[in-house]
């Protein structure tokens, strides 16, 4: 059992041996062919399982397939605020700073010279330069909730300007991840996630790929893998 059984790019396969991952763990052994076949995934996983990596690997490796290029060209045709943008097309949501953190670390080390730009958004920081930090370009965008629907409100920016960074109508193809839903939900997020979810130039679910992380799946959790998942697959390791 090793990384190859599935083909995630030159590169990328190149930066998984690079970060010195031999074995892929068990979640990062069902979640990444689940992933790759295109379909929604509802997976319970603890912390410590390898679960970022089970859903960064192959998004990253869709999106650089994809060609973070082709964003870059759609872009362009998008008018003023396309201009050498290159537009996210991923969106993960985790709860806390820490955690939107490691999962940006992480993707940036998988996608060391793909050309496919990773970007982080969190509470407590300057706004102003996370905003400017997007506006460089992002295919793939780690955010805490609450952050993000502040993002969302700025007056300032311009909620014309912020939907159409955050999210294109553009993009080929558009992935959507909820990591530690259950902790989000603990914490309070539920309206904020609600809010980005139902935006609408969010894909609709079928059409985007969403992907729920989760250690515990009590009735809440079961509500909104209804709400947010099509034909999803369950997964407990
Ligand atoms: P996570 O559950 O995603 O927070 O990962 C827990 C820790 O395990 C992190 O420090 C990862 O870098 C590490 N890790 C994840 N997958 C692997 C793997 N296949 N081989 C070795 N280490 C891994």
């Amino acid at each position: 059992e090793n990384f190859h059984d599935v083909d995630m790019g030159e590169i990328i396969m190149g930066n998984i041996t690079l970060s010195r991952y031999t074995r892929p763990t068990p979640v990062q052994k069902h979640a990444i062919p689940i992933i790759k076949a295109k379909r929604d995934l509802m997976a319970c996983a603890q912390t410590g399982s390898g679960k970022t990596a089970a859903f960064l690997l192959p998004v990253l490796s869709q999106i650089y397939t994809d060609g973070p290029g082709e964003a870059l060209q759609a872009s362009k045709e998008n008018g003023k605020y396309g201009r050498r943008k290159q537009y996210p097309i991923s969106l993960v949501l985790a709860p806390t700073r820490e955690l939107a953190l490691q999962i940006y670390d992480e993707a940036r080390k998988f996608a060391y010279r793909s050309r496919v730009r990773p970007c982080v958004v969190y509470g407590g920081a300057d706004i102003g330069q996370q905003i400017r930090d997007l506006e460089r370009g992002c295919h793939l965008l780690v955010a805490t909730p609450g952050r993000l629907v502040d993002m969302m409100e700025r007056g300032k920016v311009g909620l014309e300007y912020l939907i159409k960074l955050l999210f294109p109508i553009f993009s080929p193809t558009s992935y959507l991840v909820l990591d530690e839903a259950d902790r989000m939900l603990d914490m309070g997020f539920e309206p904020q996630i609600r809010r980005i979810v139902d935006q609408d130039t969010m894909p609709l679910k079928g059409v985007r790929q969403t992907m729920m992380f989760s250690a515990t799946f009590p009735k809440e959790i079961q509500i909104l893998a209804r709400d947010f998942l099509e034909e999803y697959i369950f997964l407990a390791v």
